[in-house]
């Protein structure tokens, strides 16, 4: 079992504040850590920033409900990595296959920014999650921080390798990392990323897992 933040954690104490006065602001929303989705059986796992206030952390579910969430979770699909239609709510029915996606920080930061000891204090997660997923093959980064969350918590220098979209390497374990520029709505604006450069970071993950 991989034993996530509860939902009262009180690790950093900006995100708490921020937490209580949405729970306060918005009583319906999630407003709390957001747990994973997906099985820990899966071998791909995709790690993103952290939950989007009125995205994630409303409804309580990774990049569901969020503009970021509508590129990742098309991309699924087309990749045969999910199943169901992605409805926008917890609740949709969508299922994930052989995939499970996290974020490097679980609560919502203000503004999007959570500062590197939020990033720092929320790790151990990051190395519970890992560790509870005996099939993992290949983590998929979304963007620079992601990135450095998942070598920080495989124990790797982030030196040894620095964040480069489209890259897939081998870590000590024996696990692939893949780099993507995060699906984020400034980044497909800015057209930093594509659909056809996300789906191409796919079809590479999609080659290396195989049929396995
Ligand atoms: N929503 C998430 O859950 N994570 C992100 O990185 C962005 C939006």
């Amino acid at each position: 079992m991989s034993e996530g933040p509860g939902p009262d954690c009180p690790r950093c104490p900006r995100l708490v504040e921020f937490r209580e006065r949405y729970r306060r602001a918005e009583p319906r929303w999630h407003n709390a850590p957001v747990p994973s989705f997906g099985e820990l059986t899966a071998r791909l796992l995709i790690v993103g920033l952290a939950p989007g206030l009125k995205g994630a952390n409303r409804t309580g579910r990774p990049f569901t409900g969020d503009y970021a969430g509508d590129l990742l979770y098309a991309t699924l699909e087309t990749f045969e990595l999910a199943t169901g239609t992605y409805g926008e709510r917890a609740d949709d029915g969508f299922r994930l296959r052989d995939c499970r996606v996290t974020n490097a920080v679980r609560c919502v930061p203000p503004e999007n920014k959570p500062e590197p000891k939020e990033i720092a204090a929320c790790n151990g997660f990051l190395v519970a999650e890992i560790a509870a997923m005996p099939r993992l093959k290949v983590v998929l980064a979304l963007g620079a921080i992601a990135h450095g969350a998942v070598l920080t918590a495989l124990g790797e220098r982030k030196s040894a390798f620095p964040f480069k979209h489209g890259a897939i390497r081998a870590l000590k374990t024996g696990v692939l990392l893949a780099d993507s520029y995060h699906c984020s709505r400034y980044n497909t604006n800015t057209r930093v990323l594509t659909t056809e450069m996300f789906e191409a970071v796919f079809a590479e993950i999609r080659r290396r897992l195989g049929a396995g």
